[in-house]
């Protein structure tokens, strides 16, 4: 506290490490005391490393028991442990700010990381800084990701076909691009098989494969429908596969489509038997039959 009478009184607590006279104590020492008895990254606490396991198909992180659902990071489990030892050891209230000094200084041997990091933490009002590092331990195995794609996991199809004709090619690449453009984290696509009649693709969860079939019925027109089979049992619980119809629209009359170089004005459709058209270069008229417009493509949408 300060006093009004002369500078020598002025002062009226001190430092019982040191001895100077302050006004300011923390923790009844003075800062620079304080200070240095604060260790932010203790290597007592550290000895035991912090745990994080890795995937040795994907190089993924993953923290938690087990296959290790939820994905991290080297920085978040380092952040993670760091700060809460700080609290631990300080107080909850602590402010603790974590910056790990990445790039190539991360060390990667066999089982453990070094990881070098700078910390900030306000302790009981004082800002304090330390540099140090850190040391990761890396349990290596297999996500569940992983090992559903290893083993051809599946849980929905998205098949797609056409009304009364076959996908072109371009349809079916668009369709495929689409399936890969619209995939979640943890979504995979296992398998692609190319029938006669269209595409199926096999997807690891039926939420993704209808995020997919809609997206595909958005860009390419048509519509789709679920239906579900039981599929076996999980945890007592039913397992289901889900099997996505996407059915990209029929020719329709007055559109043009396109066989090989020729564009054809679609005149009228027989269901099951083929389209009368015109060939847009000769106008001549023509019949072309189912077989020879499986081979046709849209020439407005695609293009
Ligand atoms: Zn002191
Ligand atoms: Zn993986």
């Amino acid at each position: 506290m300060k006093e009004s009478s002369g500078d020598k009184e002025r002062w009226s607590k001190f430092c019982p490490k040191c001895g100077k006279k302050t006004d300011e104590l923390f923790d009844s020492l003075c800062r620079a005391c304080f200070t240095k008895g604060i260790r932010l990254i203790d290597a007592e606490t550290l000895a035991i490393p912090i745990r994080v396991n890795v995937c040795e198909i994907c190089g993924g992180y993953f923290k938690g028991k087990g296959a290790g659902k939820e994905r991290t990071s080297i920085e978040e489990v380092v952040t993670d442990a760091i700060r809460k030892d700080i609290r631990e050891r300080y107080g909850h209230e602590c402010n603790v700010r974590v910056e790990v000094l990445g790039g190539n200084e991360l060390k990667d041997t066999e089982n453990r990381m070094i990881v070098p990091l700078r910390v900030k933490a306000e302790i009981k009002g004082v800002e304090i800084e330390e540099r140090g590092e850190t040391a990761v331990s890396l349990k290596r195995g297999t996500c569940e990701r992983c090992s559903r794609i290893t083993g051809g996991y599946y849980a929905g199809i998205v098949q797609i076909r056409a009304d009364d004709r076959i996908p072109a090619d371009e349809e079916l690449t668009m369709a495929e691009e689409i399936a890969y453009s619209r995939l979640g984290d943890a979504d995979f696509i296992s398998k692609e098989t190319k029938l006669k009649e269209g595409l199926d693709i096999y997807v690891s969860s039926m939420e993704c494969g209808r995020r997919i079939s809609r997206q595909i019925v958005k860009k390419l027109g048509g519509g789709f429908s679920e239906s579900r089979k039981l599929y076996g049992k999980k945890d007592g619980r039913n397992v289901y596969r889900v099997s996505f119809s996407v059915r990209l629209p029929a020719f329709t009359e007055g559109e043009k489509v396109e066989i090989g170089d020729k564009v054809f004005s679609v005149v009228k459709v027989r269901k099951e038997k083929g389209i009368a058209c015109v060939d847009v270069a000769t106008g001549e008229r023509t019949f072309l039959k189912k077989k020879e417009t499986n081979k046709a493509r849209r020439h407005s949408r695609i293009l």
